[in-house]
């Protein structure tokens, strides 16, 4: 890294200090064999901790507001309502999306892809082609092979090279006449690429194809904009960001929202229903079955609040600081094999196969460590993180 680079590193770290008393987690001490020893959390793409402002809106929600949602006609449910539909508003902010009932609250990524994936292919025919890439999430994999499965759907993948970049010159050739979708994520969970999906986008529409984005690992590190992005579909999770766990997002275009037939059943989902029958509810409420989680949503709005206080375009600028010092430090290290080298790499310990079987296969790898920063890592800790591979792979050499 340059001189300049590694000065601005350093001047973060008293911003990154402040910030951190904001996470009562990170000030508890790990005790390994009698010793008492500072926590370094590098697990932050698996899922991140909590700042108290989060924590405070969940305990306030429950000591103020606790009651249904929409279906209570009385102060504590118009409260209860009234916090759970303001997270919506929240996220449409977050989001910059065009109206408020494109925003679906589900409990991860996972529900958001499984509800698309359900919906939209009761809506095709065998034969019909969803256009995937090779570096998905198990979540952004399995629920399409599974509808494949049921419904003799074809799945395609956009492969990607030696340095973990998709091949994009490869997308015209598996766009067909029968692809009826393309789902692909924004930032990969184990190699850090981020992915050109405005391009993707922009190539699937000239086709006449939707898009369906899979921001788990994008939304925490970087602004979205689904308007500019023009995506049809968006999930995240609201766990991965700050927010409390159970709580996630699909957005999703209004027109196809409109189109695509409900997921879950349930109370909520409804309008009328006979004995026989039910007429769905409006948007949102359409695809949101059963008693939601409002505790979840108090607390989304609260992380959506912190980070944009932070700032986001901050948050990516320390974080590519801060790992690029990571991989310099970790230079030394004869044999190491950085997983991902794409240019543009968002951050990349979680040791396993990190929810992508195909993809550790293709690189060849049974297992990997993966050091994923937020913006509460430190450069000591990256350092420390260095010195704990180091000592490794000495100890295993
Ligand atoms: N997609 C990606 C890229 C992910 O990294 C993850 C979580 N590791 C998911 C989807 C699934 O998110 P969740 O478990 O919160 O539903």
């Amino acid at each position: 890294m340059t001189a300049a680079d590694r000065a601005e590193l350093e001047a973060c770290q008293v911003k990154v200090e402040r910030l951190r008393l904001d996470f009562p987690i990170l000030n508890r001490p790990l005790t390994f064999g009698g010793h008492d020893r500072p926590l370094v959390y590098l697990d932050n793409a698996n899922t991140t901790q909590k700042p108290e402002v989060v924590i405070d809106a969940v305990v306030h929600y429950y000591e103020n507001a606790n009651a249904n949602v929409s279906r209570a006609i009385h102060s504590l449910g118009e409260e209860s309502t009234r916090i759970y539909e303001g997270a919506r508003d929240r996220v449409k902010a977050f989001l910059n999306a065009a109206h408020r009932e494109e925003m679906i609250f589900t409990k991860g990524t996972t529900e958001a892809i499984n509800l698309v994936a359900t919906s939209f292919c009761r809506l095709l025919t065998a034969g019909d082609e969803i256009l995937l890439t090779e570096m998905e999430h198990h979540a952004n994999l399995v629920p399409w092979q599974m509808e494949a499965e049921a419904r003799g759907l074809v799945l395609k993948f956009l492969p990607f090279d030696a340095q973990g970049v998709l091949e994009l010159d490869q997308l015209p050739g598996l766009l067909t006449p029968r692809t009826r979708l393309v789902a692909v994520t924004a930032m990969s969970n184990v190699l850090g690429t981020i992915n050109p999906v405005a391009e993707i986008i922009r190539q699937a529409h000239a086709q006449g194809v939707p898009v369906l984005v899979d921001a788990a690992q994008a939304a925490p590190h970087q602004k979205l904009d689904v308007q500019a992005l023009d995506c049809d579909f968006l999930a995240f999770s609201s766990h991965k960001m700050g927010g409390p766990t159970g709580m996630g997002v699909l957005y999703g275009k209004k027109a196809w929202l409109e189109k695509l037939p409900p997921y879950h059943g349930g109370g909520n989902m409804i309008r009328s229903v006979w004995l026989d029958r039910f007429e769905p509810n409006v948007l949102p409420f359409k695809f949101e079955a059963g008693t939601p989680h409002m505790e979840g949503a108090a607390g989304l709005t609260a992380a959506l609040d912190y980070l944009g206080e932070v700032g986001l375009d901050w948050i990516a600028r320390y974080e590519r600081l801060l790992a690029d010092y990571a991989l310099e430090r970790l230079a030394p290290l004869a044999g190491l094999r950085v997983l991902g080298a794409a240019p543009d790499r968002g951050i990349a310990v979680r040791a396993g196969h990190h929810c992508a079987h195909p993809l550790a296969r293709k690189l060849g790898v049974v297992s990997s460590a993966r050091a994923s920063f937020w913006f509460y890592n430190t450069m000591a800790e990256a350092e420390a993180f260095a010195a704990a591979v180091l000592l490794a792979a000495e100890s295993l050499s």
